[in-house]
């Protein structure tokens, strides 16, 4: 049998279990937030253990405590016993779906990870039923090219949003499916605090604390609203919920917008969770992780960015150092490049500005 050390897990693979070794940064980043938020002896959940990789360096390197691991493969749930064993570990594992079990346990969980294979819209709701005040809810999506826009009609079925398909489509899945959360969320009174939000690879990743009560839920949705952008001239627009300044035609160039959402129009982050984790990962965390963390601590909190090379090209000027739009635009507005693309900019100013900020770089 294969044997494979991640963290400080040591886990034996059975070809029928899935197991994505490229995963491992993803489980890094996971194992250190809980470490961040203080998880230790906090309750946690693998909706879909697999292997039982994520929860057993959970409880190893986090502490987590009383960890429940389901699975729906008899292969998997076998071969997680076994890890759990391999590793002195305790935990209770369980051969049932996920949504059977969370509509007839009666416990609740301090922290839920769902990580299945493509969406996770059909855990989302359930896993509410197990939620208490200060869950921490993890979930993954690996079906980024419905998120991204590439299938439309899926995004509507799994997520009840219009994604965009152009160069913001990463930040609006992760919007759409911030949304799909807070709207489950508030059917059970939770609203929600985003803690970390990644688009990375061929993931998307929302972490989030649920926080219980009827206004909390209410006051969650009101981060809820509608975007719009321009395939011309690549400006875009947000609203929450009151759309009565949304024009068909864009503000700059006139041609026709086109609407996106509902999405998550809040915070995508906790920045001090963020800085404590650079902190506590330098010389642990790959290279590639941190530079990720970094770029979302550095980066301007506001909805959506510009792509510098697509608005050169659309004005029919030559390319310009990305630093230069930076610093032009900083006199006057806040501005930061962006986690979401190496050529793009984070920033409070609109086109106008932007587009001067490029002629003057
Ligand atoms: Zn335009």
């Amino acid at each position: 049998m294969q044997r494979f050390k991640e963290g400080e897990a040591g886990i034996a693979l059975n070809a029928n279990v899935f197991f994505n070794p490229k995963m491992k940064q993803l489980r890094d980043v996971s194992s250190l937030l809980l470490q961040a938020t203080g998880a230790n002896g906090m309750r946690g959940i693998d909706c879909t253990a697999a292997t039982g990789v994520r929860g057993i360096r959970y409880i190893k390197e986090a502490g987590l405590k009383d960890v429940v691991f389901l699975d729906v493969k008899k292969e998997a749930v076998d071969l997680i016993a076994r890890n759990l064993k391999a590793n002195r570990t305790n935990g209770t594992v369980i051969n049932q779906p996920f949504q059977h079990f969370a509509n007839t346990c009666k416990d609740r969980f301090d922290v839920i990870d769902i990580d299945p294979f493509g969406t996770p819209a059909g855990f989302v709701y359930d896993a509410m039923r197990i939620s208490r005040d200060g869950t921490i809810l993890m979930a993954t999506a690996t079906d980024t090219a419905v998120l991204c826009g590439a299938r439309k009609q899926a995004c509507m079925k799994n997520y009840w949003a219009e994604p965009m398909h152009n160069e913001l489509c990463h930040e609006a899945g992760l919007r759409i499916l911030l949304n799909y959360i807070a709207r489950n969320a508030a059917e059970f009174d939770f609203g929600i605090e985003p803690m970390l939000s990644v688009a990375d690879m061929h993931y998307m990743r929302a972490v989030v604390r649920l926080r219980n009560g009827a206004s909390v839920a209410s006051e969650s949705l009101r981060n809820s609203g509608i975007a719009q952008s321009c395939a011309k001239c690549h400006n875009f627009d947000y609203a929450y919920g009151n759309l009565s300044h949304f024009g068909e035609e864009c503000s700059f160039c006139r041609s026709k917008m086109v609407l996106s959402g509902p999405m998550w129009m809040g915070k995508l982050n906790d920045k001090e969770l963020v800085k404590r984790m650079i902190v506590m990962g330098d010389g642990r965390l790959e290279r590639h992780s941190l530079k990720l963390l970094s770029a979302i601590y550095n980066e301007v909190e506001t909805p959506f960015f510009y792509s510098i090379p697509k608005i050169t090209r659309y004005l029919g000027v030559p390319s310009v150092p990305l630093s230069n739009v930076i610093d032009n635009l900083e006199k006057n507005f806040k501005t930061s490049r962006t986690c979401f693309d190496d050529s793009s900019i984070k920033t409070m100013a609109g086109i106008t500005d932007v587009i001067q900020a490029i002629k003057k770089a």
